[in-house]
């Protein structure tokens, strides 16, 4: 007999995976130059020179048993002082090197926190478009997965829909912002009426609604737009980043969850998410990854190659006709689907070899996701078959 839960969640590949897959078994067919994958969310562009130095440093100089040893559950004593060093330094915040808990990336920050608040009837809250694996991180907790339709104008926070489904089980919201897929970044004014919102809420039901800060695109915008510290704004935050996408560290499996003393409850909810992260198998974040990350943290992104990708796309695009989302960060691009079928139009996409990821697990059925983390001379290609796409 097997968890049916489980066996559901490893059988049914999520569909970015499918179609990833599907790209490079095609490609042996047609030739890779002929298959347009915008499905994974990859970084494209590689780890500053910066990182792979300090690996090399670090390996060499540190006492081996340190690096490659077991560290404290939450983290190394330096890495955690130099995250909240650094917070404190961007934001002005007075973070401690204890309200750190350094994880496994931003993934597993996220089932912890969401693990910790996971009280009997609690609902957690998503506004479309979400990332897809909120719902199997939420749902699998026992906890209910409550979606708030889309802002379809400027995709910044729909506040009257989020109003209407607060009810006196809402643990916590989820925010994403640079968000994965729109690209839209929350502004301050969005965020400062949200934090508004939650503070009345939650004094009327009687206890506090978290904010969870999903935040691994944070260091990846342009035009200098304004992301901000969200902590600042609103209490009640417990944030969750990870150098994933920032320093283009994916497979390494490092970032945080910071729970500020400000957050009601803080020392209890810190001391659940050590809990929950301890029943997950967590036993401490890869030691050689504390060090790495947390002494490049100040190393900047090198965001040309996506910054060039994002206009090149939105621009092409909107000209052939396409109504796309003008991303201000992280690395997608939302568009509408013309026809209005996000998965009728991405199956004819697909035919012509065209890999683009249908809305319905974001939320918004009707628009679908390009990555903008590909090579440049991919998208090229690839722009004759969105033109022909709209056409049809
Ligand atoms: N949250 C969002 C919005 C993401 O897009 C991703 C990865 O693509 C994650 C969380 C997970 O990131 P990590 O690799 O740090 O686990």
């Amino acid at each position: 007999m097997l968890n049916q839960t489980m066996l559901a969640l490893g059988t049914k590949r999520s569909c970015i995976r499918e179609l990833f897959e599907y790209g490079l078994k095609q490609a042996a067919i047609v030739g890779k130059e002929n298959v347009y994958d915008y499905s994974l969310g990859n970084p494209s562009i590689p780890a500053p020179p910066e990182v792979n130095e300090t690996f090399v440093r670090v390996v060499k100089e540190m006492d081996s048993l340190a690096v490659h040893g077991y560290t404290p559950a939450p983290g190394a004593a330096e890495p955690r002082k130099a995250i909240a060093d650094n917070l404190n330094t961007r934001f002005g915040t007075a973070i401690r090197p204890e309200n750190i808990f350094i994880t496994c990336g931003c993934a597993p920050a996220l089932i912890s926190v969401i693990r910790a608040l996971a009280v009997p009837d609690a609902e957690i809250i998503a506004f479309a478009p979400f990332f897809p694996e909120y719902r199997p991180f939420v749902e699998s907790n026992g906890v209910r997965f409550v979606e708030i339709p889309a802002d379809y104008t400027a995709f910044q926070i729909n506040l009257e829909a989020l109003e209407a489904h607060i009810t006196k089980n809402t643990q916590a919201v989820i925010i994403n912002t640079p968000n994965n897929p729109s690209g839209v970044v929350y502004s301050r004014e969005t965020l400062t009426k949200l934090a508004a919102l939650l503070d009345r809420k939650g004094k009327e039901i009687g206890h506090a609604i978290y904010v969870i800060a999903d935040e691994p695109y944070r260091e990846l915008v342009y035009d200098g737009v304004e992301v901000p510290f969200i902590p600042t704004i609103y209490a009640n935050t417990i944030v969750c980043y990870s150098w994933s996408k920032s320093l283009s560290l994916p497979g390494e499996r490092i970032g945080y969850v910071c729970v500020p003393d400000e957050a009601e409850d803080s020392a209890n909810v810190f001391a659940a998410i050590a809990g929950a992260a301890r029943i997950c198998g967590h036993t401490c974040a890869p030691s050689l990854q504390q060090r790495v990350a947390t002494l490049c943290i100040n190393c900047p992104p090198d965001l040309k190659a996506y910054d060039e990708n994002r206009k090149l796309l939105y621009d092409a695009l909107s000209s052939y006709g396409y109504e796309c989302v003008k991303p201000q960060g992280a690395f997608y691009m939302f568009v509408k689907a013309p026809g209005g079928d996000a998965q009728a139009f991405s199956d004819k996409a697909k035919a012509k070899n065209l890999l683009i990821v249908p809305g319905g697990d974001f939320g918004c059925p009707d628009y679908f996701r390009i990555c903008t983390c590909v090579s440049k001379d991919m998208i090229l290609r690839s722009l004759p078959t969105f033109e022909a796409l709209v056409k049809e």
